[in-house]
Order: C-alpha cells, then sequence, then structure tokens
C-alpha cells in the first residue's frame, strides 16, 4: 500500500491521521494518505518562511532559473513515474496524461523560469519643482510565502501552473493538492530534492478543505498569498480566509462554459471540437462546454454527428487501447453527475444519447463511470443548463442569429471560457470581442500559449496568471525614486 507524506523542510513527514486514496476505474484503496493537522500546515509554513531569508532568497536569478530547467528535466526523466501515479489517482486515459498532464507539468516550470529571467521592469525620468531630475526605477520583489491550493482534474498541470512562476519569481510554496489526488505533488518533492531545491521552498500538506489543511494553510497569518484553483463556492471561503490580513489571492473557478457552432463552419471539425470541449477528461474540464448553441440549418445535423461521436467513445482504464473516456473521479462525483442526469430527465430534457452508467467488466463495475450524455429541448432555465455539473454532457439548443448567440453564450454568472466555430472572420471577431470571458477559442479549444493571459470573468476567477501576467500576483513591484 503506497503512503503519500506530507513534505516539510524537504522532509517526508508522516501523521497518525490517515484517509483511504481509492482509485476511480474501480474504487479500490490504492494508498493512505498523510492528514496534515494544525502543527504540520504551521511547520510547512515556516519551513517556506525560512527558506524565503536563506539560501533561496539570496540565490541569482540566474541560479534560480537552471534550478527550474533541472526540475523540468527530472520530471521528464521520472515521466513513467508520474504518469503511473497521475493515472492510478485520475483514472485518465493513457493519451491524454502521456501528451497533456505530465508534459505540460513539466513544460510550466521552464516556461516561467524564462519568462523571468527575460522581463524587464520600468524606469521613467522626471523634472522636480526646484528645476532638478529624479530617476524613478522599479524592483520586482517575490511576494513571501504562497499558499496554493488545488483541484484533482488536472493535478499536476495545474499545481505546477502555479508552483512554476511562484518559484521562479523567488516566492516558496506551500501545496494543499486534492484529498482526491495526492501522488503527484508527493513525487515533486522526491524531485526538488534531487535536483538540490533548497529545503522549505516547496512543501506539501495534505488533507481536506474546511477544518482540514486546506483551511488552516488559508486562515495562517504566515502565509502572503493564496493561488487557488477550484469551485467558485470555494473560493468564496478562501476570500474570506484571505481578508484576515489583506492577503492577496489569484482565483480560477468554475465555468458554465458555451460552444457557438454558426452554420458556415467546417462541419467536422467543429463537430470533433465540441466532441472534445463536452467529453475530454470525462467532461471534468473548468474550460469544458456544457452549453452548445447550433445555428438552425445546420442543427439536427449536429446533434446526430455529436451523438455518434459520444457513442464511440469507449470507457476502459488507462492503459487499455482504443479508450476515449475514463471514470469520474470519485462516487461521490459519479452521484452528484448522474443526479444531474436525472434532473435533466425531470425537467424535460429529450435525452439523444446516454444519461446513465455503462456496463462495466469485472472489477471495473465498482468504477465511477458514467455515460457521455446530449440533451436537447430544455429551457435555458434548467438546472443542467444553468449549473456547472462537470460530467461528460451537454445541452444542444438552436439559435438564429449572431447577437442571439451572444446573448445566450452571456446569460450566466460565470465567464471562463468560449468556443467558437465559424469560417467568417467578420463574425469570430465580433463574437470573441463580445463574450463575457476570460479565453475565447475560435475554431479550437484548450489551445493554450502559456505565455498568454488566463483567467475567468464574473464568477469564474480573480485575476490572470500566464506569461508576464503571472509576474503581477506573485511579485510586488518597488518603486525607487531617486533625485539627482
Ligand atoms: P474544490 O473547490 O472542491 O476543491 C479544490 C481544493 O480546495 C481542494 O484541494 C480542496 O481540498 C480545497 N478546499 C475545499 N474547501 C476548502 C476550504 N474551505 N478552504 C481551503 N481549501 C478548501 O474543487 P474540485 O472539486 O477539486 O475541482 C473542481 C472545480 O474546480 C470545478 O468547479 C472546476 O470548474 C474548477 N476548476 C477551475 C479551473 C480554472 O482554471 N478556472 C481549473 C480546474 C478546475
Amino acid at each position: 500500500m503506497k503512503q503519500f507524506m506530507n513534505f516539510i523542510g524537504g522532509e517526508f513527514v508522516a501523521t497518525t491521521r490517515t484517509f483511504e486514496n481509492r482509485a476511480p476505474v474501480d474504487n479500490r484503496v490504492i494508498g493512505k494518505v498523510h492528514e496534515a493537522g494544525k502543527d504540520e500546515v504551521d511547520a510547512a509554513v515556516r519551513a517556506a518562511r525560512a527558506a524565503l531569508t536563506g539560501e533561496w532568497g539570496r540565490m541569482s536569478v540566474t541560479r534560480r532559473v537552471e534550478l527550474l530547467h533541472a526540475v523540468a528535466d527530472e520530471i521528464n526523466r521520472r515521466f513513467d513515474d508520474f504518469l503511473a501515479a497521475e493515472m492510478a489517482d485520475t483514472g485518465k486515459p493513457h493519451a491524454l496524461a502521456s501528451h497533456v498532464d505530465i508534459p505540460r507539468g513539466a513544460a510550466n516550470f521552464k516556461v516561467f523560469a524564462d519568462i523571468v529571467k527575460n522581463v524587464p521592469t520600468e524606469s521613467f525620468e522626471m523634472t522636480t519643482p526646484d528645476g532638478g531630475q529624479a530617476i524613478n526605477y522599479a524592483v520586482r520583489s517575490p511576494l513571501g510565502v504562497i499558499g496554493v491550493v488545488c483541484p484533482w482534474n488536472l493535478p499536476l498541470l495545474l499545481m505546477t501552473w502555479k508552483v512554476g512562476p511562484a518559484l521562479a519569481c523567488g516566492n516558496t510554496v506551500v501545496v494543499k493538492p486534492s484529498e482526491e489526488t495526492p501522488a503527484t505533488a508527493t513525487l515533486l518533492g522526491e524531485v526538488m530534492n534531487a535536483v538540490g531545491i533548497p529545503p522549505g521552498v516547496y512543501n506539501v500538506v495534505h488533507g481536506f478543505g474546511p477544518d482540514s489543511a486546506g483551511e488552516f494553510l488559508t486562515k495562517h497569518p504566515g502565509v502572503d498569498g493564496i493561488t487557488f484553483t477550484g469551485e467558485t463556492r470555494t473560493g468564496e471561503a478562501i476570500m474570506g480566509a484571505a481578508a484576515k490580513g489583506v492577503r492577496p489571492v489569484s482565483f480560477e473557478l468554475g465555468g458554465k462554459n458555451a460552444g457557438i457552432v454558426f452554420a458556415d463552419a467546417d462541419f467536422d471539425k467543429a463537430v470533433a471540437g465540441i466532441t472534445r470541449s463536452a467529453f475530454e477528461n470525462c467532461g471534468q474540464v473548468c474550460l469544458g462546454t456544457e452549453r452548445v448553441y447550433v445555428q438552425r440549418p445546420i442543427f439536427e445535423k449536429f446533434v446526430a454527428a455529436l451523438k455518434a461521436k459520444a457513442e464511440a467513445l469507449k470507457p476502459g482504464p488507462s492503459e487499455e487501447a482504443g479508450v476515449g473516456l475514463g471514470p469520474l473521479i470519485s462516487r461521490e462525483h459519479q452521484q452528484k453527475v448522474l443526479s444531474y442526469y436525472d434532473k435533466a430527465v425531470k425537467e424535460g430534457a429529450t435525452v439523444v444519447t446516454g444519461g446513465g452508467v455503462p456496463k462495466m467488466a469485472g472489477a471495473l463495475a465498482e468504477g465511477h463511470w458514467v455515460q457521455p450524455t446530449i440533451w436537447t429541448g430544455l429551457p435555458e432555465t434548467a438546472s443542467v443548463i444553468r449549473e456547472e455539473i462537470f460530467g461528460p454532457c451537454c445541452h444542444i439548443a438552436p439559435f438564429d442569429t449572431e447577437e442571439e448567440a451572444i446573448a445566450l453564450a452571456n446569460a450566466t454568472d460565470y465567464g471562463l471560457a468560449t468556443t467558437v466555430w465559424t469560417e467568417n472572420l467578420g463574425c469570430a471577431h465580433r463574437v470573441a470581442r463580445q463574450v463575457q470571458v476570460g479565453i475565447c477559442w475560435v475554431n479550437s479549444w484548450f489551445l493554450r500559449d502559456l505565455r498568454t493571459a488566463f483567467g475567468g470573468a464574473k464568477s469564474s476567477g480573480i485575476g490572470r496568471e500566464g506569461g508576464v501576467h503571472s509576474l503581477e500576483f506573485y511579485t510586488e513591484l518597488r518603486n525607487v525614486c531617486i533625485k539627482l
């Protein structure tokens, strides 16, 4: 049985309180996670504080950049270990984890190290009232100890997306991985030690949210800023915790994203794109599409084509050939998604495909599987159109005009992402400027250039990360004014 321990000050720390880590594919117990209490969280924050004033705090940017490249190289050297850990924790297909989760997890260290190495600060000259001169220049300082609270859907990728820039900027971190996916954050501790990252720079505390490591960390007065990815409701709780001491937050929260398909779209590409955005990672992607709006002339044809694609997705364990759909993360999440499948029917949906649990053989029958599901015929007020489900499902509705499609896409409290499919350049630009989201993809989805801004509008987040935008959260600018 694997033991997932906390990583504090460069050492793996066991606790007496443990909880089970289960494999989503068959619900078997695969490990014991050592839950951090207040003492462990306090020790991790103190280790992170000490590292800020130690070797790490004094290190040149050049050396820091070298070390972060070494972290990425070591993740790639141990690619198979990270891949196995991520697949065991999430049950996601091998093709997805090996092409997205692990390589992007490693890349996050290199990309942000290079940005920090190359980004300039500002400088201004001024004349003074006495006829003299002064110069101003800005110095970037790390924010300090960063609390990093992570979700389970893309565990390594989303955690390093925060830890990469935080460390590149000279901060230290205490990471609270999701209770569902403790493995890769723990493994990263080994990598940090192997390449010589000083103790205390990267710390991991395991546990849950309320009255556990998540709450202890976000309420800890020694944490200077909190970066969080997860549900909007959790973000509200963390924001309350961060209010004490007026500590800054960076939030990437939930979504209820629209896909808009115009009649002039390249039909096959649009169908393939929405198949990915609705069903990839079993629908457990914050950027995923749960509301699809299709222009009326191609509506019936589109619904039939997406149905065929959904039915062709083969559910199965990560390593099995041809598998296109993994399980949901947990029994609890499976129950939540299935409750929405029931609600859709009760609210009058036409179930185009799916709506239940697929038949799985042997031990897999105990896994957290659900069928990819498509609905039509619901009013915009229906629960499955208003609320984030985070499963492999979408509702498809017809629209007539560009203005109508924009209004439908915007009629939500969320504002994370939209995917628009059209061959009309003018239409693409007009829609992209009017949808109230952090990211609008045109003829694509989840195509990420890490130098660009990422974040959510409305209830989908606060702040932007990515490229130089990450520096705005992970550093503080100090202006130095010199009278000549
Ligand atoms: P979640 O909010 O339930 O949990 C996220 C993390 O917060 C976990 O580590 C959890 O233990 C911790 N937590 C929970 N309550 C807490 C509290 N009171 N104080 C401190 N920590 C607490 O989210 P999840 O179920 O892990 O992830 C799915 C959600 O994340 C979805 O809503 C999805 O849209 C969102 N998400 C958003 C993005 C984005 O970039 N916007 C990316 C991925 C996931």
